[in-house]
């Protein structure tokens, strides 16, 4: 196992808010090039209302086509029990269920209230496990929400400890608008710790105020070991128009593995397919690693990939 393990979501939260339509092969290709680089987990897909989300109308298409690769874990994110049981027929390893610390956010974006989000996610998760697959809860709007504002750490903590009584492998914490501070990830991390041990804390950051990666390494510090990121840096935020993605896959692989964690990912290989990225995408990606190439360089022509 790594010291940190990164979570790919390029293929989902990365392409669900691009305005840029991938075919199916391109998600395909995209997921091929992310194990390439040594990535065992990650969101394959989404199983959403298409309407609403038409980035993500090709899921059962995406499943269906998924690499059987030894150790790999996909992960199917549901905001409802309808979605878990496509995840489930779709064969998906592992369900990942979302709900929001504010009813500002989940009313919107799940039809529902925070606590029924919560519920819902705790259903979903006994649901996956009878069915023999992994399951996994998310909070979102977990630092601040677009419409009800600050958002109170004490709610997210006990919302961290009913979920995590629920069974799922871990709980996420998401920045979901990407409005969270390096002070206040340290101290949200550290408490969800405390509160659903043994289970571990996966993170997940938007740079849109370009606090991404400060966020990463204060939830690392505070125990964080499971990091979410998309190759690239792709993604947006549907709250912040012209805002950057996710924390990019290789410049948060960088910081970590130049300060001394392993992380299982190639660089060069992650540099590559961020490349590759931004040539389909038909643009430069947000993440810097791509431009600036690795250090030290480990193969001679590893610029010209
Ligand atoms: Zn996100």
């Amino acid at each position: 196992m790594p010291d940190i393990e990164m979570l790919e979501v390029g293929a989902r939260d990365g392409l669900q808010n691009e305005s840029v339509l991938f075919t199916t092969s391109q998600k395909l290709e995209l997921i091929g090039r992310a194990l390439d680089a040594g990535v065992r987990r990650l969101e394959a897909t989404s199983f959403v209302n298409p309407k609403l989300v038409p980035q993500m109308a090709d899921a059962d298409a995406v499943a269906a086509g998924l690499p059987r690769r030894e150790g790999v874990i996909y992960i199917g994110l549901v905001l409802n029990k309808r979605g878990a049981l496509r995840a489930i027929e779709a064969g998906m390893d592992e369900v990942g269920a979302v709900c929001a610390a504010t009813d500002g956010f989940s009313s919107r974006n799940q039809g529902m209230s925070s606590d029924a989000s919560l519920a819902m996610c705790c259903e979903v998760v006994r649901l996956a496990r009878t069915q023999g697959r992994r399951a996994q809860i998310t909070i979102s709007t977990a630092f601040g929400c677009p419409f009800d504002g600050e958002v109170d750490p004490s709610r997210v903590v006990e919302m961290a400890r009913s979920a995590a009584a629920a069974g799922p492998v871990e709980v996420a914490i998401a920045d979901t608008i990407g409005v969270a501070s390096p002070a206040e990830v340290a101290a949200l991390v550290q408490r969800v710790a405390v509160a659903i041990k043994p289970l571990p804390v996966r993170v997940h950051f938007h740079n849109t105020r370009n606090t991404g990666l400060a966020n990463v390494w204060a939830a690392v510090q505070a125990g964080a070991r499971i990091v979410d990121a998309s190759l690239g840096g792709i993604g947006g935020c549907p709250f912040a128009p012209r805002a950057t993605g996710n924390v990019p896959t290789e410049d948060v692989a960088y910081m970590l593995q130049r300060s001394g964690y392993r992380t299982g990912l190639d660089l060069e290989r992650l540099i590559a397919s961020a490349r590759w990225l931004a040539g389909a995408m038909g643009r430069d990606v947000p993440g810097m690693l791509s431009r600036a190439g690795a250090f030290p360089k480990t193969s001679p022509d590893a610029v010209a990939i």
